[in-house]
């Protein structure tokens, strides 16, 4: 028997817990959250389905489509109902919604956060958090639509700050 060894591997199970993500984010600057360019793929003028959406992101609008046969509002823009296959018709939405879920990108740099948010016209949609530092993030919280300016020659387009 070598009873050194076991007094060397009691020491070692004995360590305190590594602390170095006990305070994840601490001393990042918020700067950084803002300063992130949010690419995009894909050019806005290819699908006249969309045309609207993206004119309307452009002027400050967040545009939706809402079915004039069920009258239920949809996400993303889509010719026909996807609850009825009804005609569709464009409309301006409020801007305001609650975080559905989202998920923080610690190890990004600079870091960043995406989530869905609940319009109050009802439909889920995918999107950037910007302008706040993610540690506040919360489910349920209110938003509220803003407009930025993406990456390279990409259009503007809606994204959520706290409200
Ligand atoms: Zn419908």
């Amino acid at each position: 028997m070598r009873p050194r060894h076991r007094s060397r591997h009691r020491r070692r199970a004995g360590h305190a817990p590594l602390r170095q993500h006990r305070h994840p984010g601490a001393g990042v600057n918020i700067v950084a959250y803002t300063a992130r360019k949010i690419p995009f793929v894909g050019t806005p003028e290819t699908n006249p389905e969309t045309k609207a959406f993206f004119d309307g992101a452009a002027s400050g609008k967040l545009m939706i489509r809402r079915c004039t046969s069920c009258r239920k509002a949809h996400w993303y823009p889509r010719a026909l109902c996807p609850f009825c296959f009804g005609e569709c018709e464009w409309e301006q939405a409020s801007g305001k919604g609650k975080v559905y879920t989202y998920s923080v990108m610690e190890r990004a740099n600079p870091p960043y956060a995406i989530g869905y948010v609940t319009l109050a016209e009802g439909p889920s949609v995918l999107t950037n958090f910007v302008e706040m530092d993610f540690k506040d993030l919360k489910i349920g919280q209110d938003m509220k639509v803003t407009f930025i300016k993406t990456e390279g020659d990409g259009p503007t387009l809606p994204f959520f700050t706290p409200a």
